[in-house]
């Protein structure tokens, strides 16, 4: 078996590849000379700097695995890799300290102004007066996503005084608690805390969660630390927050584009920046080395490593009847997490399969509810094979249940989380197109399908008008509405189809009014 990997990987990886295949290292490829020699191996193993296009995996007659050294797999065409059945694995958990570890270096740099300093005396000058730094005993780090490096950056700031909050809305506050840490608000950790540091994901949510009104939110004089993706970060608005002096500073390792050009923040006296360092420590490269290299060998021995990237959500041995419900399963994941916003991260997740569905094998359904639950809030990809470990990672304990049909429905699936504005909602298949039936106790019948805006409010004469008012004002089409309730002027569901989503604000208008208790807009 040949192995070819065309970027630096760490030695330890090298060798243990070769203890199981014959190695070619060949950094510096061109396209043309990657794609000549590619029909020769079965695996391929890259960075970020390798392009495995369709083209690369169509002249790969042979190939059989792609790792990547690393968690994105931006550069790989997955799409293509899944249809010519090659295997793509990452190594995602070996960085993790080092990432925090830099996280710290950047923290104590900006306090001190090392670096400021650093270059001073190059420059002959002794200055003790003008680098007079801030003490971080005693201050409190606020760090934004409590992840595998968030938590290793919590440790750390403890050990050196800190007082750390954060924010995480999908994290069970139980796991924080247990490293003494408390779960705020966005808001709150934003203005209380003295350095806010980065370490969420970069999805939809997340892109410019630092924006002006966030900057805006922080504290006076505190400042802002960026070991995550360049993407969370709004440049222009955080130039704007350090010219005007209402932050101190900043430390950057990402940016919006790698290698930055023309970014004004790259030497603003009080920025700090580093060139995507979080991951660059020997260890942690070995590490990488170590942890892609078992992937692949475990791969090319026909088993399937947990890091696998593209793996299908159903297996090949599961009837295709359970299809509609796989997709089903996934949807209810994603409404049910998003119903569950700002009322803390569930430590739980019940599932329960009423008629056949849940008899043969679950493992299919219980992955598709974890990546609906899991894949909005996180950069891996969740699968079939790696599911279980991702929940277990991330502290989430899944119970399933299996019980005789009940209702209308042949089958049907019920979720249950321990945290949520509403906990439980139930699902099924209602000619090929995954429906919501139940949310909370209310009946209701709806396809779970695009801008789907859901109420809780007292049933009385008047509620469907005033919100419909304000969605008109607003130039938002209103698709389909429905109506689920106790009794007559008891309390209510409402759930309204929408052609596009409300801006936040309009969303926070109709949430305001008299007799609603909540309104939330889910996105499937
Ligand atoms: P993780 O998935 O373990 O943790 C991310 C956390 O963010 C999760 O707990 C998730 O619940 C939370 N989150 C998701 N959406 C959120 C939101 N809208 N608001 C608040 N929290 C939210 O990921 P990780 O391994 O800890 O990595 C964190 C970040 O650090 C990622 O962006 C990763 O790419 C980056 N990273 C950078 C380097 C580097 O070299 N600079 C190295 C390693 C990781």
């Amino acid at each position: 078996m040949r192995v070819l990997v065309t970027e630096p990987l760490a030695e330890p990886g090298i060798q243990r590849l070769r203890a199981h295949a014959e190695v070619d290292v060949r950094l510096k490829l061109s396209p043309e000379e990657l794609k000549r020699i590619i029909p020769g191996y079965e695996a391929l193993i890259v960075r970020s700097g390798t392009k495995v296009t369709r083209e690369l995996i169509e002249a790969g007659a042979r190939l059989r695995v792609i790792g990547r050294a690393g968690t994105g797999v931006d550069n790989i065409d997955l799409k293509a890799a899944t249809e010519h059945g090659v295997i793509v694995v990452n190594a995602p958990t070996a960085n993790c300290v080092a990432a925090a570890e830099h996280t710290i270096a950047l923290l104590l740099a900006l306090a001190r102004n090392i670096p400021q300093a650093d270059q001073a005396m190059r420059r002959g000058e002794w200055d003790r007066h003008r680098f007079v730094g801030t003490a971080i005993t005693d201050k409190t780090l606020g760090l934004i996503g409590f992840g595998r490096v968030g938590s290793e950056v919590a440790r750390r700031a403890k050990g050196l005084g800190m007082r750390v909050i954060a924010y995480d809305p999908y994290m069970p506050a139980e796991r924080a608690r247990a490293l003494g840490v408390e779960l705020r608000s966005l808001e709150d950790v934003l203005q209380e805390a003295d350095f806010v540091s980065l370490h969420v994901p970069l999805t939809e949510e997340t892109r410019h969660l630092m924006n002006a009104r966030t900057l805006a939110l922080m504290k006076p004089g505190s400042s802002l630390i960026n070991v995550s993706r360049g993407g969370v970060v709004d440049e222009e608005a955080l130039y704007q927050a350090l010219q005007s002096g209402h932050l101190a500073g900043a430390a950057l390792d990402v940016f919006s584009e790698e290698p930055p050009r023309d970014n004004p923040l790259v030497g603003l006296p009080n920025v700090i920046t580093t060139p995507h360092l979080g991951a660059s420590t020997a260890e942690a490269q070995v590490g990488v080395a170590l942890e892609v290299a078992e992937a692949v060998i475990a791969a090319l021995e026909g088993r399937l490593p947990p890091t696998v990237v593209n793996a299908p959500m159903i297996p090949p041995e599961t009837l295709a009847e359970l299809a509609p419900y796989v997709d089903l399963a996934e949807r209810l994941g994603r409404m049910a997490i998003q119903l569950a916003r700002d009322t803390g991260g569930p430590s739980q997740v019940h599932i329960v399969y009423s008629g056949t569905i849940g008899r043969g094998d679950t493992r299919p359904l219980r992955a598709a509810v974890l990546k609906g639950l899991l894949e909005p809030v996180s950069e891996q990809r969740i699968n079939w094979v790696n599911a279980d470990l991702i929940a277990e990672q991330r502290h989430l304990e899944v119970v399933e249940e299996h019980r005789p049909a009940e209702g209308p429905w042949t089958n049907s699936i019920t979720l249950r989380l321990t945290n949520g504005h509403v906990q439980e909602i139930e699902g099924t298949v209602v000619q090929g197109a995954p429906h919501v039936v139940r949310i909370g106790d209310f009946r209701i019948d709806l396809e779970l399908n695009g801008y789907i805006l859901i109420c809780r409010n007292i049933d009385r004469p008047g509620m469907i008008g005033q919100v419909g008012t304000i969605l008109g004002r607003e130039g938002i089409n209103i698709s389909f509405m429905q109506v689920g309730r106790d009794r007559p002027r008891g309390h209510a569901v409402m759930a309204l189809g929408l052609d596009e989503p409300p801006p936040e604000h309009v969303v926070a208008e109709i949430a305001s009014l008299p007799d609603i208790s909540f309104a939330l807009l889910v996105r499937i």
